[in-house]
């Protein structure tokens, strides 16, 4: 079955008796048991819950994963994935990460004992030179968040290969529609649900998608004991998101290329950063006062965090996405008071120009 029709139909209820198209929300905490020692297979939802159960089948699926678990956020995934390692272990991540996951390895994580090094996960060779005898993962994410840096997932894959070095992955910005990190050799695909997922900027949620089934198990231990687990209704509304995955990414996809062709050529925008791929697009412009006059006049695009839902959205990553980024390690990546970030959405590409220019240029 290919991808775009698998985000349509591969979400079952497997318990249908009804014949209804869509999955139920199971909104059922508890499930009787039919005799002593008997389950239905579902006894108590923070363990397994139909609704949630059909999500996590139809992403695994869509990523081709030996499994996957549903969590209430991207970051409540993150930090389950955390519990996989022991006090001691080190890690090595990108150097250009989405500002939550450097908050959650620097100030958690850290504090539980676990050793962090940053590097350019493009760079073979730096990646090399840090590999230690207590490495346990290489953290990726690609492309990265907001400078739009590309790693080559495979290569870092054949790395890691013959290893226990785990390769972990955020594919949050292309999607298994762009991007099949397990395809390439990565162990573990961590995803925020709540981006293109969800793609409607109404609900929270996050994944953990495994190459291996015995990983897969360790981390399902882990979730249902720390328990940050999505709810049926949220699973619902993923499901729902997922049905115009393909194409929302080919329409978002579309407008973000049309605008990455429009940008460099206006007077006032300096740079533009855009992997070629997916829908997200970073800028720098002229000044601050620039950057900060785009964010207040746009009507259609609208200034808010987030990504990956149907509306266009603009970001200002230094107050925002970073601000608990330390100062340094910000201007050293190049995020500074005169980049944006736009999350291209799916309306009519001219009404966004039109939108965008009259700011710019105003
Ligand atoms: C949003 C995001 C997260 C965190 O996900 P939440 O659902 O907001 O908790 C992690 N990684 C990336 C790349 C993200 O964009």
């Amino acid at each position: 079955m290919k991808i775009d029709t698998t985000c349509v139909q591969g979400a079952k209820d497997k318990n249908n008796l009804t014949g209804s198209i869509s999955v139920p929300i199971y909104q059922s905490a508890a499930f009787a048991h039919p005799a002593v020692g008997k389950s239905t297979g579902y006894d108590y939802s923070r363990t397994q819950n139909p609704t949630r159960e059909a999500l996590e089948n139809v992403v695994a699926k869509l990523k081709c994963a030996a499994g996957a678990i549903a969590f209430s956020t991207g970051m409540a995934a993150m930090a389950t994935l955390m519990e996989l390692f022991s006090p001691g272990s080190h890690i090595i991540a990108t150097d250009d990460l989405y500002g939550g996951s450097i908050r959650l390895f620097d100030k958690i994580s850290a504090k539980n004992g676990l050793v962090f090094d940053y590097v350019d996960t493009n760079d073979i060779p730096a990646i090399k030179s840090k590999i230690k005898k207590n490495t346990k993962a290489i953290f990726i994410e690609t492309p990265t968040n907001p400078m739009m840096k590309v790693t080559d997932i495979a290569k870092v894959a054949e790395l890691a290969e013959n290893t226990d070095i785990l390769l972990i992955v955020d594919n949050t910005f292309l999607t298994p529609y762009l991007q099949q990190p397990l395809t390439l050799g990565a162990d573990i695909v961590v995803h925020s649900g709540t981006k293109y997922l969800g793609g409607h900027n109404d609900t929270l949620a996050g994944f953990l998608a495994v190459a291996n089934a015995e990983i897969g198990e360790k981390l399902r231990f882990i979730h249902k004991t720390i328990g940050a687990c999505l709810s049926p209704f949220d699973s619902f509304l993923i499901i729902r998101g997922i049905k115009t995955l393909a194409i929302r990414m080919e329409k978002a996809q579309e407008n973000a290329k049309a605008l990455a062709d429009w940008l460099p050529r206006q007077k006032k925008v300096t740079k533009v950063y855009y992997p070629g791929t997916g829908a997200m697009i970073s800028f720098s412009v002229e000044s601050e006062h620039i950057a900060c006059q785009i964010i207040e006049s746009v009507k259609i695009v609208m200034f808010a965090e987030s990504l990956g839902g149907v509306e266009t959205l603009i970001t200002y990553p230094m107050l925002q996405t970073h601000a608990d980024v330390p100062n340094e390690d910000r201007l050293a990546r190049g995020i500074d008071e005169k980049l944006l970030r736009m999350s291209v959405g799916i309306e009519n590409v001219e009404d966004l120009i039109e939108d965008l220019e009259k700011a710019i240029n105003n």
